[in-house]
């Protein structure tokens, strides 16, 4: 690696490092496909480099198809993991992609596509990911659904409950079943947001599920602790994701996606991963219950 290159990887201006985005308005049916995406996301694939920090580890990462949580696959398998992706079927494309750039850099990836929101999936998803990996130590609950509604009056009960069972009853179901297999050591990180804190008016569903996924986290870390295990979480601000574009947002909203951030642009999906890596890694064995803030500068509690 020349001098020049180091210097970029090591030394870089958090403002310009990822350009500021103005995404077009466009529509994608949910989930929203990553490939499909105008301006197209960066997952680290070109970028990430590891140093070993996840050597040997077994981890099922849900909604690692695309977005974080396929940045959180690349991250942790160029840290030496082995990966279980967990992924809606319809996604397939995304989930193929991210197999093979996992395959690329040495680790083995296992593909178990279904919905997190069939509770009998959630049990079948740990049975199949532990005889996959031949065990497991990480687990990260990253799945979720965001439809923004204007008006809690077309807020129907179909979608209240679905937000629901895909977004927290699914980690708690998931969660009840990993742990069993998990021995001291082992680590669970949560995706939370930014909407825990501060809720926008179009998310009432998702941005309750985010606040309960944020408590549960801080509730389960103390219950896991004489156990070895850890539980944190990681709340994002705005990151460029599928997400965005499959009614994640009013689309009239969409060109000027995350430059109300105090850095002033969207994240990118691989500036989200290094968290989940910091919480996942033996490094960070002092750290339970807590929730890590990757949002652009944003104050969070
Ligand atoms: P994304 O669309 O790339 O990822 C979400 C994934 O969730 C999908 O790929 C899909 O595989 C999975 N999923 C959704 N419904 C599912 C179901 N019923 N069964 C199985 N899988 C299902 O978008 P993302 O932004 O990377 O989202 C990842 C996480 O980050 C989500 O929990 C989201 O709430 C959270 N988050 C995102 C942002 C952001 O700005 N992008 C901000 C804060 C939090
Ligand atoms: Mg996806």
């Amino acid at each position: 690696m020349s001098e020049t290159t180091t210097d970029q990887l090591t030394f870089q201006n958090p403002v310009t490092r990822y350009p500021e985005i103005t995404p077009p308005i466009q529509d994608q049916p949910e989930p929203g496909i990553d490939q499909y995406l105008i301006p197209h996301t960066d997952r680290g694939q070109d970028s990430y480099r590891g140093t070993g920090r996840l050597e040997g580890r077994k981890a099922l990462i849900t909604g690692a198809d695309s977005g974080i949580g396929a940045a959180v696959a690349i991250a942790f398998a160029r840290e030496g993991a082995d990966v279980a992706l967990s992924y809606l079927p319809v996604e397939e494309p995304d989930a193929q992609e991210i197999k093979r750039v996992i395959e690329a850099s040495g680790r083995r990836a296992f593909l178990i596509p279904g919905d997190l929101a069939d509770r009998d999936f959630c049990e079948a998803l740990v049975t199949q990911a532990v005889d996959a990996l031949g065990g497991l130590d990480a687990l990260v609950n990253n799945a979720g659904r965001q439809i923004a509604v204007e008006d809690i009056a077309d807020l129907s009960d179909a979608q209240w409950t679905n937000t629901f069972e895909t977004n927290i009853h699914a980690i708690y179901r998931i969660s009840r079943a990993a742990i069993p297999h998990m021995p001291p050591g082992s680590t669970i990180v949560n995706t939370t947001s930014i909407q825990a804190y501060k809720p926008s008016t179009p998310l009432l569903d998702y941005a309750s599920t985010k606040a309960a996924i944020n408590n549960f986290s801080k509730g389960l870390a103390q219950q896991l602790a004489p156990k070895g295990i850890r539980v944190n979480a990681v709340a994002p601000g705005p990151i460029w994701t599928p997400l965005q574009v499959s009614d994640g947002q009013p689309k009239e909203k969409l060109p000027d996606f995350g430059k109300n951030t105090p850095l002033g642009r969207a994240g990118q999906p691989t500036e989200v991963a290094p968290a989940f890596v910091f919480l996942t890694s033996p490094e960070s064995s002092y750290v339970l219950g807590e929730t890590l803030n990757v949002n652009g500068g944003t104050p969070s509690p």
